[in-house]
């Protein structure tokens, strides 16, 4: 051991580093410019303008007017209010919700709490590459139904849906449709205006943005009640004293995720082939889980099979690779992941699939390092397994 141990990241879906471009915008807003965005004041007025900038910011990079993006505690925020509030106060045209069987836990227990309290929520099911079904959403529609929630890309296997195709179903149905767009952004061009989406969950931790700050976006057209009650900020819909800093980290990570785009897409994207080329050439009796084609640059979803993801992922976490089994949600668990399961992934392989995601601060040597790591503990554990 006379090498110094790596120290190689590998799950940038479940989360990312705040860049330093964006830490350096949010520190005068822990300190020198604290005042409260209500405040009538000059230091209170330059917090305001700063979220403002924030605001403008986010609008941009999803092609929105600045007056639709309403900040939130998180992703999960977003999803909870844009599908709880927007059921309920739907309730008396009709009780229906559809959504898909591979979402984030934040909408499908939000569907679930719905079902408790009444609703009927129809889980469309995805084909092998993770894709729902046009035709079975449109058959799926009745005349009760008063939202579609359909995630833009998924966490676990990166598969991107027809999203523009899916809200023009929507539309000439009268339905709401809200996409949690928490993985696509700065990964997929957006623009809501385009696509034709009424509400769209974002977080800024899954963009080189800090933990803690989400927003959602709401089409002008949209009456969306609030979710939480007290002052006026975000105009009354979402109140609550602003997380000012995050707010402003939000806001550049958004500019820079902007001006990045085609750029960072592209370079995860010959990152990521490159590792799925390597594991397909050197290691045996693999497969490559979602669509290769629509799928999220930086995802490599891969089954390992006759051995436990587990296992794999705390041998590499020795060797200083930090990976995740199906999503990090469920890592405290042993239940198999749910998106595996819904794209038909046998139980046993369910168990041996492991997540790798690159990200900006990934090299072509973490990867060759990773690829040379993995060999080693995927020869160690199966000839150890009772399985092969
Ligand atoms: C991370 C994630 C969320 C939750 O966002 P938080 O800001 O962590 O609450 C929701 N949906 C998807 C698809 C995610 O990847």
């Amino acid at each position: 051991m006379t090498e110094e141990k790596r120290n190689v990241y590998l799950d940038y879906s479940a989360t990312t580093p705040v860049k330093e471009a964006v830490l350096n915008e949010m520190i005068p807003y822990f300190t020198e410019k604290f005042g409260n965005p209500s405040s009538l004041y000059t230091s209170g007025q330059e917090s305001k303008n700063a979220i403002t900038v924030a605001r403008e910011r986010l609008a941009a990079l999803i092609g929105a007017d600045p007056k639709e993006i309403f900040f939130t505690s998180s992703g999960t925020e977003a999803d909870n209010w844009a599908v709880i509030e927007t059921a309920f106060s739907k309730r008396a045209k009709g009780n229906h919700i559809i959504t898909t069987k591979i979402e984030h836990h934040a909408l499908l227990h939000s569907a679930e709490y719905l079902e408790k309290e009444g609703f009927e929520v129809t889980y469309l099911d995805v084909d092998s590459d993770g894709f729902v079904s046009l035709d079975e959403l449109k058959d799926a529609i009745t005349d009760k139904t008063v939202l579609i929630s359909i995630m833009f890309a998924n966490n676990e296997i990166g598969t991107i849906q027809p999203i523009a195709d899916i809200a023009a179903i929507a539309k000439e149905r009268g339905v709401i449709f809200h996409t949690d767009a928490v993985q696509a952004l700065g990964n997929v061009p957006i623009d809501v205006k385009e696509l034709g989406v009424d509400m769209l969950s974002i977080s800024a931790h899954k963009i080189y943005g800090p933990k803690g700050v989400g927003a959602l976006y709401v089409r002008r057209s949209v009456k969306l009640p609030e979710f939480m009650h007290g002052g006026g900020q975000e105009t009354g819909k979402r109140p609550g004293t602003e997380n000012l800093a995050g707010i402003v980290g939000f806001g550049k990570a958004a500019e820079l995720a902007q001006a990045n785009l085609p750029v960072h897409a592209k370079q995860l994207a010959e990152l990521r082939d490159y590792f799925i080329g390597r594991v397909k050439n050197e290691i045996p009796n693999i497969r490559i889980n979602g669509s290769l084609e629509k799928r999220l640059p930086g995802n490599a979803n891969i089954t390992f099979k006759f051995i436990e993801g587990e296992a794999i992922l705390l041998l590499l976490d020795m060797e200083g690779i930090s990976v995740s089994t199906g999503s990090a949600c469920s890592s405290a668990s042993l239940t198999p992941s749910h998106v595996l399961e819904a794209i038909g992934v046998p139980m046993e392989e369910i168990h041996g699939s492991i997540r790798f995601t690159v990200g900006d601060f990934t090299t072509k040597d973490d990867i060759d390092y990773t690829v040379e790591t993995l060999k080693k503990v995927v020869e160690k554990l199966r000839n150890i397994s009772s399985l092969s």
